[in-house]
């Protein structure tokens, strides 16, 4: 072999050892994921109900599950309202049971099951959808994209149920929006007393602002009537920028061409650089919109991104790989994409369905200006404690003018952070002091925290977050004197 063949041969055998080297641990990692992420979680015992923390779990009386014809299903819950206050039996209501401190259940009590109740109407013209509460996005998204419209508030994912989304006051990706009562018209609700009653911003206004964000404790909703936006095809860009200069980027973004249709962040979470960089994914109405939008494809829910974000749970290098793809391939993935298939995500894509551990859900508001001295807290706070952060997005939202137990009473930024822990009662005791530590963080900067997770705060800490809790829990008792609606969110911090 001559002097070059053999330069050119040790080139080429250089150049492949160095992609084996970059590529051969990824795919070994993510290979080693494959055979480790198991599917073994043991379904929730008969005669008990739990919600998706899996730490919640309680012997009920029945788990009655909600006829899907309406005439049949509102006879049913009237009867079931009534004979339920006759016998004093408490009444817990469950939609996707994606909370998770046992708001959906009332130990001992009925579980109402509302995700068969799912019809649904849309007046395309008006922009309006009448939907009954058990209807899951997923549900609704396919109806809304065949006529060119899109739900213009709910979560990051489609797994989630109206009525649930609406007890809760949710907020996602909608930027410069307040949460989803915002787009609401009307609700048809039956109260303690079986009967079934409409309530709007006009009428019964105070049944209204506490059953929106009331945590299933005033009434079932039973209807929504819903305001809904255009679908449109969305152009993603990627900014990346230190957490320092995260809400001035934000501002610039607002500024050049106006407030973007959809806009998260998602802060580093991998070991080096830990919490001070961060991914801006801006969704801006494309340019040229084709008639008729690409369709709707059904939601992800394994391959390659459940591997990575899998990959991620105890291992550095597996955060730092998926930091690495989110910066470097996701934005030759995605764009252009239809702001409904933005909405399309499914929480099967990064789930943990393993038996010992379960993944929690923290979430923390305070005022932007405060985001890089609350991070600075993240940072000490957390690496104290047994917590693997997994996950840590941001969101904008603006101040709620429509519940009484809101949690943007302004205009403020969400930090959800998402957490595997081991799934038991010691491991889930061990990070209290980590939840309240978080709390008391973003209290002392005029912040506060959501109220469908783990239910770890002090009741001063709640009091603190939501000074308006303890008239929130007195009307209850005038709306509901036999205290019917219950479920441990408000044997917690209601009495
Ligand atoms: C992985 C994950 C991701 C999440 N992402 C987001 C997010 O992006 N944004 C966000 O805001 N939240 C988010 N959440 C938090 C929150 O728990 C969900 O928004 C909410 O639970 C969604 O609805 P659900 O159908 O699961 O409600 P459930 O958990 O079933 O119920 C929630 C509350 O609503 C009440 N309720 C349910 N149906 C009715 C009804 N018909 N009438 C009266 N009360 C009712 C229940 O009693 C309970 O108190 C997330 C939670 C998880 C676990």
């Amino acid at each position: 072999m001559t002097v070059r063949r053999r330069r050119i041969l040790i080139g080429v055998l250089s150049f492949l050892a160095v992609l084996l080297l970059i590529f051969g641990r990824a795919a070994l990692h993510l290979t080693r994921t494959a055979l480790t992420d198991r599917s073994d979680r043991r379904p929730i015992p008969a005669g008990s109900a739990d919600d998706a923390s899996r730490l919640e779990e309680a012997a009920v009386e029945r788990i009655v599950d909600i006829p899907s014809d309406p005439a049949d299903a509102e006879r049913q819950l009237v009867d079931l309202v009534r004979s339920a206050r006759a016998r004093g039996v408490r009444l817990s209501i469950a939609g996707a049971r994606h909370s998770q401190g046992g708001h959906t259940v009332a130990p001992g009590g009925l579980v109402l099951n509302m995700l068969p109740f799912k019809a649904m109407t849309l007046d395309a013209e008006k922009r309006l959808l009448r939907v009954q509460a058990g209807a899951l996005w997923s549900d609704i998204l396919p109806v809304l994209d065949r006529q060119g419209l899109s739900v213009a508030v709910m979560q990051s994912d489609n797994n989630f149920s109206v009525g649930g989304s609406l007890s809760v006051n949710c907020h996602g990706w909608a930027h410069d929006r307040p949460p989803i009562a915002s787009t609401v018209e009307s609700l048809r609700v039956l109260t303690a007393e079986g009967t079934i009653v409409t309530c709007s911003r006009n009428e019964r206004a105070d049944l209204f602002t506490h059953v929106l964000g009331g945590y299933g404790l005033f009434g079932v909703i039973l209807e929504a009537e819903l305001r809904v936006v255009p679908n449109e095809l969305c152009t993603l860009e990627r900014i990346e920028t230190p957490v320092e200069t995260y809400v001035t980027t934000l501002g610039s973004i607002d500024a050049a061409g106006g407030p973007p249709a959809m806009l998260y962040g998602r802060v580093c979470v991998a070991p080096d650089p830990f919490l001070t960089k961060a991914i801006i994914t801006v969704a801006r109405r494309a340019a040229v919109q084709p008639v008729p939008l690409p369709p709707l494809r059904p939601s992800e829910t394994g391959g390659l991104d459940r591997l990575v974000f899998r990959g991620s749970v105890g291992s550095g290098y597996g955060k730092e790989l998926r930091w690495d793809a989110e910066k470097r391939l996701q934005p030759w993935l995605d764009s252009p994409i239809t702001r409904n298939q933005l909405l399309n995500g499914s929480v099967a894509l990064y789930e943990n369905r393993s038996d010992s551990t379960t993944d929690i859900v923290h979430e923390y508001f305070v005022p932007p200006a405060a985001f890089p001295a609350f991070l600075d807290q993240v940072r000490e706070i957390v690496p104290k404690h047994p917590a693997d952060l997994l996950n840590l997005t941001v969101r904008g939202v603006r101040a709620d003018p429509d519940t009484v137990l809101r949690y943007a009473d302004r205009d403020l930024l969400a930090l959800v952070m998402y957490f595997n822990q081991p799934r038991t009662a010691e491991g889930d005791r061990a990070l209290v002091p980590m939840t309240q530590g978080l709390i008391d963080a973003a209290l002392s900067l005029g912040g506060r925290y959501y109220l469908p997770y783990r239910l770890h705060a002090t009741k001063e800490q709640f009091a603190a977050a939501y000074p308006m809790g303890a008239a929130f829990f007195a009307t209850k008792r005038r709306f509901d004197p036999s205290e019917l609606f219950q479920n441990r969110f408000y044997s917690t911090y209601g009495r």
